[in-house]
């Protein structure tokens, strides 16, 4: 069902805040914290309102919620995938169906650009054909919004629905791209429920949200992870006969292995410099080669610095964070050649896929090694440019840096650890 202020749903019972013994809650995001409640008195009395939900409307102690039962019909909705499966795609593709038959829980642990949302399609499909409802989920906009164009431009007779932030594209629910906050807004729901990057921020941190999956998946629902980083508890709790791991990348090419130097970019920075050697890699990068550059730094404070002294040189140079206005806006211009330079926190490490693209890290000391394989992951995606070229400035050697180059040249060769 669905929690909504469409005046047609049918009233659910309880308000959207209710007081338990001295202390509020609220039923669509269970919130309890003291301290996430406004309380008021108007004419009528006394109102007091979830701050924690609020930006999906208010849930407060007056208004019933509304909720909307889910709809459920059988459908065969058609796909076209714009490349041929490889085997150990296909075998994936085969679990996906075999979890969702059998409702228990599968990991699809594979490298970056492996493929993994057209992997899904197949098992998608066959959940609408019994009347399943669907979601895909995933805590990033960006990735949410890309696999929307996806599965959009794959499922062309689908209506599908797209819940994030500023936007919205609603149908029936059947068929929901969604990040994971606007879950809250749904409780036994969902049949199969599709979650990708599973360890990405905020997901991990907020054990919150991952109650806010289990609460809008049905009974007998059934969840698949995708991953190219998974973490040791999630491996644990899904267990190993229902992991399945890709090692190749769907046009199957290697990964790219990054290439280490040792140097001292702040220290360049405050003399408004940068080292020859980054910036010989990066010329080589533009002009000969004509590829656009991802610069992935550790803070945002680096973001106008390196601007400042690559400008003096290069003129398409943009920077970008999570809380830029103009986020959507630059990744668009990017994608239509206006930008060569992006200058970005880790926000663009993971779901973004550009043509002809090399990477550059700066301060490589301060990423893990699940970002700095996600961030190598950025390069080579695209059949017509499987190589790119990863490099990462550090100051010194670290486990992260030794463990990202590890575990590439063990999928390189066909292996994972779990
Ligand atoms: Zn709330």
């Amino acid at each position: 069902m669905k929690f909504t202020r469409n005046i047609d749903a049918k009233v659910y019972a309880e308000c959207g805040v209710v007081k338990d013994r001295y202390k509020y809650k609220c039923v669509r995001c269970g919130n309890s914290n003291h301290g996430l409640f406004y309380t008021y008195t108007d004419y009528y009395g006394e109102v007091t309102y979830c701050l924690r939900c609020v930006n999906l409307g208010r849930s407060d102690s007056r208004t019933p919620l509304r909720v909307v039962e889910p709809s459920r019909y059988r459908e065969l909705i058609a796909y076209k995938l714009s490349f041929q499966l490889n085997k150990e795609q296909q075998y994936a593709q085969e679990r996906i169906v075999d979890a969702i038959k059998h409702h228990h829980d599968l990991m699809i642990y594979a490298v970056t650009g492996a493929g993994k949302t057209e992997i899904t399609f197949r098992g998608i499909q066959f959940a609408r054909s019994l009347g399943m409802n669907v979601l895909f989920v995933s805590p990033r906009v960006d990735v949410i919004r890309e696999i929307y164009l996806r599965l959009t431009d794959a499922f062309k007779n689908a209506r599908i629905d797209l819940l994030y932030g500023d936007e919205k594209i609603e149908a029936d629910f059947v068929f929901t791209v969604s990040t994971v906050h606007q879950l809250y807004n749904f409780r036994n729901h969902y049949d199969v429920i599709i979650v990708d990057e599973v360890d990405a921020f905020p997901l991990t941190k907020d054990q919150l949200l991952k109650t806010q999956i289990d609460k809008a998946k049905t009974d007998s629902g059934v969840i698949i992870y995708l991953t190219a980083t998974p973490e040791a508890s999630l491996i644990r709790k899904v267990k190993k006969e229902n992991i399945v791991s890709i090692t190749r990348r769907y046009h199957k090419e290697p990964l790219v292995m990054p290439e280490v130097y040792y140097t001292n970019i702040k220290k360049t920075l405050r003399k408004k410099k940068l080292p020859e050697i980054f910036l010989s890699r990066l010329r080589e990068s533009l002009a000969p080669r004509n590829r656009k550059v991802f610069i992935f730094v550790p803070n945002i404070d680096l973001l106008v610095p390196m601007k400042e002294v690559l400008n003096k040189e290069f003129e398409k140079v943009e920077t970008i964070f999570s809380g830029d206005p103009l986020r959507k806006e630059k990744i668009d211009r990017m994608r239509n050649g206006e930008i060569d330079i992006m200058i970005t926190t880790t926000i663009l490490e993971r779901g973004v896929t550009f043509k002809r693209l090399d990477v550059f890290v700066v301060h490589g000391e301060y990423f893990d090694d699940t970002s700095l394989i996600q961030i190598a992951g950025r390069a080579g995606r695209k059949l017509e440019d499987t190589k790119g070229n990863v490099y990462i400035f550090t100051k010194y050697n670290t486990r992260g840096i030794m463990k990202a180059r590890e575990k590439t040249f063990q999928f390189n060769k066909g292996k994972v650890k779990l």
